[in-house]
């Protein structure tokens, strides 16, 4: 039976797993150091993190420095958006901000059609370049970066390289449902039994694989934070083409190679959907990705190729694509 340990971390749940409970709390260690450092990079909320003084320059035409971490995350953000068609857009603060997500205050109506349309002339990601390695330009005023759906997957590939580096063994790493496997599970199992929640929260799980050592895996849903106005519930995602809430789709999960690639992917194809996420997911050799719709009274779960461990709750209608 493997020990699992858990934290609160931002704004999330944190733990580690691993075969003895002393070594999982060792692991702990390790990881609130890193999470502890990319917080002060990444994070949208504080006003002294790195990203908040990047955003302080929106509007002028200085090449911002940036540290060598964000300006990898923020160059594999950008590659996700133009891949995507801006469907992921990094850019999305204030259109967060419209709906009532990031700390502002909360809405009771949608928001006007003029205010969107402000607060999407601020998502203007074509906007952004980065002219020097390690700088960028952020042309357009009031433009504010919002890296919540890929940061906490690159913590995780981060926490990973220093339990690695520390020569732990055995360890699965979870930051707010990002997940990523160092080795496999111990005695003899080749995989770590993962569980993809029921988004209608009817069953205790709608399926389970097994995750493999080094394979992380990461899922997007319209159940873990979301507002309702005026009866209707809109999630925090956000289609970065149009800046309103994705309907229709109730969760996304990915398996990839690396937990950053696995955030990425699950936040960009729960705004995709099935027919375009298939497309875009072709071009992520080592990926694999399912899709629940969000139709509770159906509930079925659409499996893109390379699947072979997936085991659905006799509830949920599996389609293959
Ligand atoms: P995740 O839970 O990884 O799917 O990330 C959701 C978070 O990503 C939201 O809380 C926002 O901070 C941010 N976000 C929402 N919509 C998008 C989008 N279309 N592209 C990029 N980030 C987004
Ligand atoms: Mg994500």
């Amino acid at each position: 039976m493997s020990r699992r340990v858990q934290w609160p971390e931002m704004g999330t749940v944190a733990a580690v797993q691993s075969p003895q409970r002393e070594m999982s709390y060792r692991a702990k260690e390790v990881c609130t150091a890193v999470y502890t450092e990319a917080d002060a990079v990444f994070s949208t909320w504080r006003t002294d993190s790195e990203l908040a003084r990047v955003n302080g320059y929106a509007g002028t035409n200085d090449v911002i420095h940036l540290s060598p971490s964000l300006d990898r995350l923020l160059r594999s953000a950008f590659a996700l958006c133009r891949e995507s068609g801006g469907a992921f857009n990094p850019l999305l603060g204030p259109v967060m901000e419209a709906w009532g997500f990031n700390g502002a205050d909360p809405v009771t109506t949608e928001p006007s059609a003029a205010t969107l349309q402000a607060a999407l002339a601020r998502a203007e990601w074509r906007d952004v370049t980065f002219p020097v390695p390690g700088g960028i330009r952020l042309p357009r005023a009031g433009l504010k970066l919002d890296l919540g759906g890929i940061a906490k997957g690159s913590c995780v590939d981060a926490a990973y390289a220093a339990l690695e580096k520390a020569a732990f063994r055995n360890v699965l790493i979870d930051l707010g449902g990002n997940l990523r496997a160092l080795e496999g599970s111990a005695f003899g199992r080749d995989g770590w039994k993962t569980a993809v929640r029921d988004p209608f929260g009817k069953v205790s799980f709608a399926g389970s694989f097994l995750l493999r050592g080094g394979e992380a895996a990461a899922s997007s849903g319209n159940y873990e934070r979301f507002v309702v106005i005026k009866g209707v519930r809109y999630a925090h995602i956000m289609d970065g083409r149009t800046g309103r809430p994705v309907r229709g789709m109730a969760a996304t999960t990915v398996v990839a190679p690396t937990a950053e690639e696995a955030d990425g992917l699950s936040t960009v194809l729960f705004v995709l959907g099935v027919k375009d996420g298939m497309a875009l997911l072709a071009n992520h050799p080592g990926c694999r990705a399912l899709w629940i719709p969000d139709t509770p009274d159906e509930p079925t779960i659409i499996l893109s190729d390379g699947w072979t461990d997936f085991h659905a709750h006799p509830r949920f209608r599996i389609k293959n694509r």
